[in-house]
């Protein structure tokens, strides 16, 4: 690769408004010297200090990792490779699940069995429902923790600077949205001495469908608790079902119309053009799948060991038709949005 630095990244991707807020780039940054500033969230911004441009090091980590830039593989079908595809569900009670709960299943297997020692996602604190980067070590906190984010806070990816150069852990799940999961893919397949601990210690890669995701303070702040007047504590699940649904503690149900919430996705989003996560392991969605099962795309032979070990264990179950046409369906619109810009 020809060497880039931040500035490149600056140029290519936060100027030009293409920036997925994956945090990428933060992780993996040798320096420290990327993050994202309250003020700014819509893209990194750089300490001034960078190994290639101050000291004349091989370096370009960030530039190496985004996944707003030339260079991961082009995915052959709108739905990308994969070896099979199931409806799937977990046979144990997972209260939080957002679909079948096939998601914390497979986690939960792999973490049981010893396969893995660490899940890099995105958890929430309940009482906020800000959601923050999370390394996940014990099955009791994947459950309280399963359920879809779609508040965006950055950056979504810190976790797997902890996890793989703080904890060290060797054996790791990552679990993203398309965007994060394509920029775990570069870290996999590049041959970047400086990417090698990331290289070397995520073993599976869950990629979740995405149509969009919401800012955290225009939606939580601005829509639901300002326009709405319903506080976070109150809200025990959010679904996007062609609205926002927001169910609450005591049984009331709100929603929004999506046309409502378009102020509400960041910039980054409506660039985007992936929804199956095409670079992971397993993708993971809701649609096309019975009620109550989750949607599972088997793509590599690393994902398919995964899912069969977790219906062997019991922990997973598989059940129903899946309706690929609706897949397709949501994944040809949003290509069509992230093309239109
Ligand atoms: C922003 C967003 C948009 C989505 N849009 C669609 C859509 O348009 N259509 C569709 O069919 N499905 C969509 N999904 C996927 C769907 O909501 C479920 O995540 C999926 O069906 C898996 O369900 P499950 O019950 O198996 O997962 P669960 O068993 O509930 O486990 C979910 C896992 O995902 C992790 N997680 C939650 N939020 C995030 C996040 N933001 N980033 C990384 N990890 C996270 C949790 O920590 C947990 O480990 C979206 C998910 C997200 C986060
Ligand atoms: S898309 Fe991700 S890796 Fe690229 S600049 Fe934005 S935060 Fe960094
Ligand atoms: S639409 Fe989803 S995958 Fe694409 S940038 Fe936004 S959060 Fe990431």
């Amino acid at each position: 690769m020809a060497e880039k630095s931040y500035k490149d990244l600056k140029s290519e991707v936060w100027d030009a408004g293409l920036c997925a807020r994956c945090g990428a780039c933060v992780a993996v940054c040798p320096a420290d010297a990327l993050s994202f500033s309250p003020g700014s969230p819509d893209h990194p911004s750089s300490s001034g200090y960078c190994k290639m441009e101050n000291d004349g090091i091989l370096c370009g980590a960030c530039y190496r990792v985004c996944p707003r830039v030339e260079g991961g593989a082009v995915p052959s079908a709108l739905l990308g490779d994969y070896l099979s595809v199931i409806a799937a569900k977990a046979t144990f009670s997972v209260p939080g699940k957002q679909s079948g709960g096939a998601v914390t299943a497979i986690l939960a297997y792999a973490l049981d069995a010893g396969l893995i020692d660490a899940v890099v996602t995105v958890s929430e604190d309940h009482w906020t429902k800000k959601p923050f980067s999370a390394v996940i070590t014990k099955r009791e906190a994947l459950v309280t923790q399963a359920g879809s984010r779609y508040n965006w806070w950055v950056p979504m990816l810190a976790a797997l600077k902890e996890a793989v150069v703080v904890r060290k852990c060797r054996r790791v799940a990552v679990v993203a949205v398309p965007c994060a999961a394509e920029a775990v893919a570069r870290m996999r397949a590049s041959d970047f001495d400086l990417l090698a601990p990331y290289r070397k210690a995520v073993r599976l890669l869950i990629g979740l469908f995405c149509t969009e995701s919401f800012d955290y303070g225009k939606l939580m702040e601005g829509k639901i608790r300002g326009e709405l007047g319903i506080d976070p504590w109150e809200i025990t699940r959010l679904d996007v079902k062609g609205k926002l649904e927001i169910t609450m503690a005591d049984g009331r149900v709100a929603d929004i119309p999506l046309k409502d919430l378009q102020a509400c996705i960041p910039a980054g989003c409506l660039r985007c053009t992936d929804f199956a996560a095409v670079a992971a392991d397993i993708s993971a969605g809701a649609v096309g799948s019975p009620q109550g099962y989750t949607t599972l795309l088997v793509r590599t032979p690393t994902g398919r060991g995964f899912v069969e070990g977790a219906l062997v264990s019991g922990l997973l179950e598989a059940g129903g038709e899946v309706d690929l046409a609706k897949v397709e369906s949501l994944a040809t619109k949003k290509l069509a949005r992230g093309r239109q810009g």
